[in-house]
Formats: C-alpha cells, structure tokens, sequence
C-alpha cells in the first residue's frame, strides 16, 4: 500500500511500494509508474482472461481505481484492437468523454483524434483509418447502429458508468444483448462503481442455451462473468450539520471557508447541482478573497459542470500551484465520471439536479432533488483518494439515515420517453414495449410519447416511422421536437433562421451567468430583446455576434457566453451540412417572425400555455394538463407575460418555470397539430 509524506510546502508527495513486475506492454514512459500503481493494475491479467472467454464481462471497482482510463489501454495490448478494429467506451457526460480520452491519449503519448479519439454529438474526434480507441457517449453509439446495426467496426464495447443507468445507458445496453445474439464474438464490458452486478449478470445471461455457439470453440461463453476490483481508499469521516440548514449555498460557501480555516493541506471538492448554483458559489468565494485577504487567500476557486470550456476543464485537472488550496465546486459530473487527484475534504450539500417526469401532466423539468444514500457514499468516497479525508455533509445524519433514500430511480422511469421510442423506432425495434428492458419504463410514459410522435406527424396509425418525415427526424441528432421544428422550417422558408435557434436550444445558456451583475445582464438583453420572445432574441444575439467577426470582445462587453457562441455556429454548421444531406433547402425568411415562430409551434405545440385570466403574477396554465406554470426571470417575457405562449422547457424549483418563451396566436396551434388539440382538449377555445 502507497504511504504518504507531507512535504514542507504544504504539498502531497507520493512514496510508494515498487509495483508489480509484469511483463505486458509498458514502456518507460512517466506515465507507466503512475499506471502501475492504480488498483485495476493488480487485475490486468484477469480482465483480459475475463474478456477473452465472456462474451460478457461486468467490472465493479471503485471510483479512480483505473477502469476508464486503463481497461481501454490493456485491451489495446492485448490485441484487441488488431486488424483495423476499435475499442469503443462509452460514458453517458460528454464532459467525461473529452477529458477521459485526452488522459489516455497524453498517457499513451500520442495525438487525439489518432489511436485515441472521441466522438459527441457534433463533434468528432477521431480517424477511421487510425483510431483504435474510442471513447463516446452512450447516445452517439446508439446512433451509430442506424447505420451500422450491429456495430461491426468494434472488437470490445465498454459500456462505463453503468450504475448511472442513464436513459441512454439502458436503452443501450437492451440493444448489445441484441446485438450479441447475432455476433457471439463481440465483447462486452459493463463497468461502474457501485452496481447491482448480480442483476446486470441476470440481464446478460443468455435464456436458451444456443448448441451452436457451445459447440463453437472459438467463441467465448455467453455467460457473463463478474469482477470485483479491490480499490484502496482511505477511511473517510463523515460530519453532519446538527440542524438543516436553510440555504445549502450559502452552507457550502460556509464549509469551505471554515475548512480553510482549520484544517491542513488538502484540496476541496463540493457538490452543488448546477451551473448557476455553482457559478454563484464560485463568485461568492472569490468575492470573498478581496474582501477578507486572510480568511480565504490561497483558495483556488474552480467551477466544474458540462458545457465548461477545454481551458477551464484543464485548469480543473493541473496540479494545485504551491501555496495554494484548490477547490472544486461540482456538479454530481465528479460523483464518479471524473476523478481528481488531491481531495481530501468534501462538502456534500446533499443535492443534484434531476430530470423528472409526470406521465399525467405530460411535464418533464430539471428539479434539485435529494440524493439517494448510494449518492452520498460515494461523494464522501472522493475524499479518501490520496489519504484519509473528510466529509461535509450539509444534511442531519438523522436525514441521512431516516429519510434519503437508498438508491436513486434509473432514468428511464423518470423520463419523457419521446426519444427513445423514436430512436427505437429508427433501429427497427416495433414492439416497444416488449423490448428487452433492464428496468421496464413505465407504460403510462410510453403511451404519451406515442400520442406525441404521433401529434408530430413522426409515427403513423399503425406506430410506425412515417415517410419522411419520421425518418428524417429520426436522422437529425436532436431532441425530436426540435427536429420536427427544422423540418418544418425547410417547408416555411425559414431553416436559416431556425438552424440558428436549434444551436442555441441545444447547448444550456448563450448568457454570462449573471449572479451579482443582474442589473447590468438585464439592461444588455433588452438590446438584443425581441418582443415575440427569446428564440427570436437568439438571432439578435447571434447577428450580432456575426457582425462583430465573432469576437470575444464584443461578447464579453454584452455578458455572453463565447464558448457557447462558438459551439452555436459550429452545430449550425454541421445542421445545415445535414440538411443538404437530406436533400433540403437553407431558406432566410429574412425578417418575418411570424413563419418563424409557426415553425416552433410545429415542433412545439404540445408546450402550450394560456396567461390566468385574473392572474397579477404571471401564472399561465398548460393547455394540455391545466398546469401552472411561470415564466423564468431569465426570460426577455418575464414580466410582459402575453396571453399565449409556447416554451421551450422547464424547470422547476419553487414554481415550475418556462425557459425559452415565445409569445404565439393560438391559431396557429390548431393550424399546427389540429389532431393534437381536437384529441386532447375538446373545449380548446382560443378566442
Ligand atoms: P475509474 O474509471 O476507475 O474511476 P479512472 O481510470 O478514471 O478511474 O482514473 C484513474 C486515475 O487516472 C485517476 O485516479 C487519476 O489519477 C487519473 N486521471 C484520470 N483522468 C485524468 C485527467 N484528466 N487528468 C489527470 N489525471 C487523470
Ligand atoms: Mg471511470
């Protein structure tokens, strides 16, 4: 086991016991100490022994004992990747694909996109005649089936962070078992932290024995085999508030100063649940550097969430300067996705931000939502990396032990299911509901997302794909509502336009968060405002940042976003690139808002929302479910509050809030899905 020596600077070093001798590929590169030295290191040999004689292979280890960043690595040794095929790993965080794959690449020495690629939506990393490790997210491999059904190109699919049980991971590991059945020689790989390895071994267990493929031996037994790698965390002592606490930022905030008060060396990782909870805790910590140089001088203040930038991501990852304590405040991204090297305190506000769906009001929002148990474990696991640690946790232990529940719901029982069942659709998959499913979804869920499909012109009578415009919804890589609106557009007129929207939808916010400088954001947008709402305000903002030769300037100076304005021209890009692929035509309807927002409507009708006849504090209802609903301050209608509106999304703390308003006539939603609003509201009454 490593031991561990403080150094006079404050500073970790790490002395520990030579590592195993072993005759596999490594070379004498810095990195091959380092690799020697995590807990799968020991395993090597048994994974590979797993890997060649299982068809299926389900790993559990903890979270930084090397399984994302060196199984991928060993099999290459192995041969794996031999005669031009690929070892494929996937993660559900595009965050986590990015910076896995430039850790192996660096750690192999060479060029990403070459041995080592990546691919996320819109953006690929990777040369098929080179690339022999790829790391993806769980959703791009589903899409690749559509044209490669069976996935011929891969050797061994590690399917990573299986425990999250994303909707993606599910859906995907449904469609491997189905794939194995016709290509028993394909490996797969199932690796988390903490999982049901007994029920993922049932799931994988072939039912009939299949003769032909016993007999065979060249191919591996069908029957998955468990691996259970032993890590070396250290003890972790947990603390708990003594009474909850009113405002879990504010805490966190609390904590972390107070830790940099009292305890020794060590940096800090706090869990938050999202950007603006965490930009806002960010501004607070380091606001406080300049008003009180004593109490948090030496704090490195860092912001971790999806959407961050390359810069910001290796800032997270560099080694803490001298003198200095680095705190990271997270999304649960560092629950287990990402390790980093170095935590010894964690501050645990006991939160994450959660999608959630109610199949009766047909309502899926982002909630901050409790954790369960399994959540907390392995948050307070962070901090006994490197040496025993500590853990903060913002909630009463009598919470903790009485009332977090044990383990989170898997995301397909708590989704909108309208993407996977197109999806599903697009490969061929008709019944549904009798698809093999690790945790059924519930079939309330699965009927509204048919109705939807169907009220969008996607599916027909009989649930199947229409021509084309279901298989060309099915072919753009977006939320199947807005690809419906893109469709749309092309009929319109207007897809120059719309493509400039479904860019900005698609990425989480073109504005600078505006914690503190509310005053000054608001004053900015009401330059780009438009008054049918913000999508159109989005073609101001991106005109604008057109005119000024995409600069950075002009972005900082009107509070936005350049990272997130770049990506915005790049998925147009590739958007209309699509579109020419589909054989549609890019039309500008220059400046008419109308054909633009009927557009949206086609997409988004079933988003409805009617103001309160007597409401004087801007509560809408829901057409569809008579919800109420409020439009979020973020908004350039917040306060104007038209009679009708469509929106984007939700989200729901207090209130459940609209993100992305338009202001519509309600004509134009009886024009756009008369089947929609005859079916579902028989009483509509638009005038
Ligand atoms: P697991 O998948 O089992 O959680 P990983 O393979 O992700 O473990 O990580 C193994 C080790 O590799 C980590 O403990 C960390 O030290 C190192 N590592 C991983 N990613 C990075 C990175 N981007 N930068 C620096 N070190 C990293
Ligand atoms: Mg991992």
């Amino acid at each position: 086991r490593a031991t561990l020596v403080d150094d006079e600077e404050g500073g970790i070093l790490f002395v520990s016991a030579p590592p195993p001798s072993s005759s596999s590929g490594f070379g004498h590169s810095s990195f091959d100490r380092l690799r020697q030295r995590l807990p799968v290191f020991k395993y090597r040999d048994a994974i590979l022994y797993l890997v060649e004689n299982h068809a299926t292979a389900i790993i559990v280890g903890e979270t930084g004992s090397g399984k994302t960043t060196q199984i991928p690595q060993y099999l290459k040794e192995a041969g794996w990747a031999e005669g031009g095929r690929v070892i494929a790993c996937t993660q559900p965080r595009r965050l986590a694909v990015q910076s896995v794959a430039s850790r192996v690449a660096e750690e192999m020495g060479v060029k990403i996109g070459e041995e080592v690629g990546y691919t996320i939506r819109f953006e690929d990393q990777t040369n098929p005649s080179v690339t022999a490790i790829k790391f993806l997210t769980d959703g791009v491999l589903i899409r690749e089936m559509m044209d490669d059904p069976l996935l011929t190109k891969y050797s061994v699919i590690m399917v990573d962070e299986a425990h999250e049980r994303s909707l993606s991971t599910d859906i995907l590991l449904g469609l491997l078992k189905k794939i194995q059945r016709r290509r028993p020689e394909l490996r797969i790989i199932i690796s988390s932290a903490t999982i049901e390895a007994k029920s993922m071994s049932n799931f994988f267990q072939p039912r009939k024995k299949n003769l032909d493929h016993a007999a065979d031996v060249s191919l591996p037994s069908q029957s998955p085999a468990i691996l259970s790698v032993e890590g070396k965390g250290y003890t972790v002592e947990i603390h708990y508030v003594e009474e909850p606490v009113p405002d879990y930022l504010q805490a966190a905030v609390d904590a972390v100063l107070s830790i940099n008060d009292k305890e020794p060396a060590g940096d800090i990782l706090v869990f938050l649940t999202g950007q603006d909870d965490i930009d806002a805790a960010v501004k607070l910590l380091r606001d406080n550097t300049q008003d009180d140089r004593r109490r948090s001088s030496g704090l490195l203040v860092l912001p971790l969430y999806s959407g961050l930038s390359r810069v910001d991501q290796d800032l997270i990852f560099a080694p803490t300067p001298r003198g200095k304590r680095k705190v990271v405040i997270s999304t649960n991204i560092a629950e287990t996705s990402l390790t980093l090297e170095g935590v010894v305190y964690v501050v645990d506000s006991g939160f994450s931000k959660q999608r959630f769906y109610n199949s009766i009001s047909d309502i899926e929002s982002l909630v901050v939502a409790p954790i369960s148990k399994a959540s907390a474990r392995q948050r307070a696991g962070r901090a006994g990396r490197v040496r025993p640690g500590k853990c903060f946790r913002l909630y009463t232990e009598e919470y903790f032990l009485k009332e977090m529940p044990a383990e989170g719901i898997p995301e397909m029982q708590r989704s909108n299911l309208v993407s996977c069942v197109i999806q599903l659709k697009a490969l061929g998959v008709d019944n549904i509901l009798g698809f093999d499913w690790l945790a059924s979804p519930p079939p309330e869920a699965m009927v509204r997302a048919l109705e939807v499909l169907y009220s969008l012109g996607i599916l027909d009578e009989d649930a199947k794909l229409t021509s084309p415009i279901g298989y060309q919804v099915a072919e753009i890589p977006l939320d199947p509502m807005i690809s419906k609106m893109i469709l749309s557009a092309c009929n319109l007129g207007c897809s120059e336009e719309i493509i400039t929207i479904a860019g900005v939808l698609s990425i989480q916010s073109i504005w600078v968060s505006a914690r503190g400088a509310q005053k000054e954001v608001d004053e900015v947008k009401l330059r780009f405002a438009a008054a049918e709402g913000d999508h159109i305000t989005f073609l101001n903002v991106y005109k604008g940042f057109i005119d000024s030769g995409k600069s950075s300037q002009w972005c900082y100076k009107n509070y936005i976003n350049y990272q997130a304005m770049k990506k915005v021209v790049d998925v147009r890009e590739q958007l209309s690139r699509l579109l020419r692929r589909l054989g549609l035509a890019l039309k500008s309807c220059e400046k008419d808002t109308q054909i633009l927002r009927k557009a949206i409507i086609a997409g988004f009708f079933a988003n409805s929302c009617r103001l309160e006849e007597y409401s004087h504090n801007g509560q809408y209802k829901t057409i569809r479910s008579s919800q109420e609903v409020y439009i979020h301050p973020s908004s350039v209608l917040f306060r104007v509050n038209p009679k009708w509106v469509v929106y984007h999304s939700l989200v729901s703390t207090d209130k459940h809030y609209m993100r992305n308003v338009i202001a519509i006539d309600p004509s134009w939603l009886i024009d756009a899905a008369p089947h929609f609003y005859q079916l579902r509201t028989p009483n509509f009454a638009p005038h």
